[in-house]
């Protein structure tokens, strides 16, 4: 059975746009600009569709409804150059119809992004991209490997803050690739490289070692904010982790409960048999563990009760719109009060504006973090900043007691 990548999108320039990607890719593709031409193609299992979701005549969510009742197992990313939420919603109903949605995309498209989820959410392996392009990937495992081992991977660190008074309770690191050539490079650039190999592994235990040097360097100025650090899952699973951090931190003098290890949502719930034993070990360790991005992925109640997490922080597309659309401040409510029923701390991400700050203070939520305090920065940026006030000075104005 030969596999083909369907492009389904009424815009001719976007879909002239992938068909060209995908050519480059090596794939064989089909474009349809009229969804009821394509919905008469018959697909086989292994094709992929990329759907548009607006689209005249029919939308793709009437697709989405004609291809669950055609019992459709191709699997199918989606395509909005709408915001986040439109994705995420059109994709919570087609899972609920039973149907293979392995990812979404925002417009516009980018080659790497378009790569990354055909290899990881539809298992398209490297040798099935017959290309010998070499402008993707962006950059290569072996280039990040490089810069892994040539220290050029650094962190910046951003405030997280007490709603109670406004104190910095904590810093969250943030990976950056400072490239000798491009620059700093954000972590959407190489993070998902690192995630397809062993790399992810070797990068993390990387990126945790910069966060306990410098804890220590801080902790030797009297300075001892809780380090919050971003965990991939398949550096999760391995069952060595436990004994590992432990050893590192207590070469530092130091205990888990300085750090707070974040696993992603989505990421999780794929390993969450094998993760568990390893999670429920940190946690026995004393380490905190964070479920981050909340409300993006699809845990269910019982699996996140089954997991020993300390906090959860709710994804920042969610405390972004709270004050403009009541979906969004009932998902946070109700994030809110989950969290306190089930004994963790609730962290909002993405607090950008002071109405944001004041509901969120309304609603009990205990830390925030968001551009409104301050951006990521580098470490001695962070340290002067703890010393300005800013924290305490924005939960005065915005948060009555
Ligand atoms: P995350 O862990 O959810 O981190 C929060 C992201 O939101 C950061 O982007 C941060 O700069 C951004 N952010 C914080 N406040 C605001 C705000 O008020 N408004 C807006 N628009 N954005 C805000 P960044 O640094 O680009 O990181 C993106 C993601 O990359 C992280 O999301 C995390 O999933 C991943 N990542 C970052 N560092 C690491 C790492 O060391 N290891 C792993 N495995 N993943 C990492
Ligand atoms: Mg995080
Ligand atoms: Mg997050």
């Amino acid at each position: 059975m030969s596999r083909n990548i369907i492009v389904v999108d009424d815009d001719i320039q976007t879909s002239q746009l992938l068909q060209t990607m995908l050519e480059v890719l090596g794939c064989n593709s089909i474009v349809f600009n009229r969804a009821v031409e394509f919905l008469t193609h018959s697909l086989n299992e292994e094709d992929i569709v990329l759907l548009d979701l607006v689209m005249p005549e029919i939308d793709g969510i009437e697709v989405l409804r004609t291809l669950a009742e055609q019992k459709c197992r191709s699997r199918i990313i989606l395509l909005s150059g709408y915001d986040d939420s439109v994705l995420h919603s059109a994709e919570t109903l087609a899972l609920a119809h039973d149907l293979r949605v392995v990812a979404c995309l925002s417009k516009p498209i980018h080659m790497h992004a378009l790569q990354r989820v055909l290899m990881s959410g539809t298992r398209l392996s490297g040798e099935e991209f017959q290309s010998d392009v070499s402008i993707v990937p962006l950059f290569t495992k072996e280039q990040l490997e490089s810069a892994v081992l040539n220290h050029q991977i650094e962190l910046h660190y951003q405030p997280q803050i007490d709603l109670s008074d406004g104190s910095l309770i904590g810093v969250e690191a943030l990976a950056r690739w400072n490239h000798p050539e491009f620059g700093l490079l954000m972590p959407a650039q190489f993070i998902g490289l690192a995630e397809e190999s062993d790399l992810i592994i070797v990068l993390t235990a990387e990126i945790v070692r910069l966060a306990l040097d410098q804890c220590q360097v801080w902790n030797n100025l009297g300075f001892r904010p809780r380090m919050s650090v971003n965990i991939s899952a398949d550096y999760i699973t391995s069952l060595a982790v436990p004994e590992q951090l432990s050893e590192m931190l207590s070469n530092k003098a130091m205990s888990g409960m300085n750090l707070m290890l974040e696993v992603t949502e989505s990421n999780l719930m794929g390993e969450l048999l094998t993760s568990l034993d390893t999670l429920t070990r940190l946690r026995m360790r004393g380490f905190g563990l964070s479920i981050d991005d909340f409300g993006t992925g699809y845990s269910s109640l019982s699996q996140l009760h089954r997991v020993p997490f300390s906090e959860l922080k709710i994804d920042q597309s969610f405390v972004q719109s709270m004050e403009r659309d009541g979906d969004s401040y009932a998902i946070v409510k109700t994030c809110i009060r989950l969290g306190h029923e089930l004994g963790m701390e609730v962290v909002a991400e993405g607090v950008e504006d002071e109405a944001v700050l004041s509901m969120l203070s309304e609603l009990q939520c205990d830390i925030a973090q968001g551009y409104l305090f301050a951006k990521p920065m580098p470490a001695p940026e962070l340290y002067e900043w703890s010393y300005a006030g800013r924290g305490e000075d924005l939960v005065r104005e915005c948060c009555p007691a």
